[in-house]
């Protein structure tokens, strides 16, 4: 990294890397989880469901490039095998082996809201003391809100149809 920009860090790079490569291993696991699970969903909205998942899936890859770029910036390097993404991650990775809607619904909204504890926690670690590291975290955080709210709307829509052609 710049010897400038480095010397602006007030934290430990070393324990700021290895946060930021667990982060790096959910992204790729959830980029995956939403691309297949695009590919398999079935039932009720299932167009609308899967042009979601899809524009998350994309979502989540390009949070996987920001996330590697700083690491390269702060001296690290990001996790090159992807066994390693098993190892380091903090949400996991929910195989989606049921294709209903609802299921594939539920399975990424806990990985979104796991996704947010996690980013929430690397802003408290770089608040007033790693401004490019907390600032692409909130734009990263700011998607992950989004991606939680847009799955549960989805998730209420098919419950309102559902709800009402049982009636
Ligand atoms: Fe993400
Ligand atoms: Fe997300
Ligand atoms: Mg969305």
């Amino acid at each position: 990294m710049g010897t400038r920009g480095k010397s602006i860090i007030q934290v430990d790079a070393n324990q700021l890397i290895t946060l930021l490569n667990k982060a790096y291993a959910d992204e790729w696991l959830a980029y995956y989880q939403y691309w297949i699970g695009a590919k398999i969903a079935k039932g009720p909205m299932r167009a609308g469901v899967t042009s979601e998942l899809l524009l998350h899936s994309a979502d989540e890859l390009r949070h996987a490039d920001m996330v590697a770029t700083r690491i390269i910036q702060l001296g690290g390097t990001p996790l090159t095998k992807p066994e390693e993404w098993y190892k380091m991650t903090n949400c996991g990775y929910d195989a989606p082996t049921d294709p209903y809607v609802r299921v594939l619904l539920e399975q990424n909204i806990k990985g979104e809201q796991c996704a947010i504890s996690t980013y929430e926690k690397i802003i408290d670690f770089t608040k007033d003391k790693d401004f490019v590291t907390f600032n692409m975290v909130q734009q990263i955080l700011q998607d992950e809100v989004e991606h939680e709210e847009d799955l549960q709307a989805l998730m209420e829509d098919i419950d309102m149809m559902v709800a009402r052609e049982l009636r």
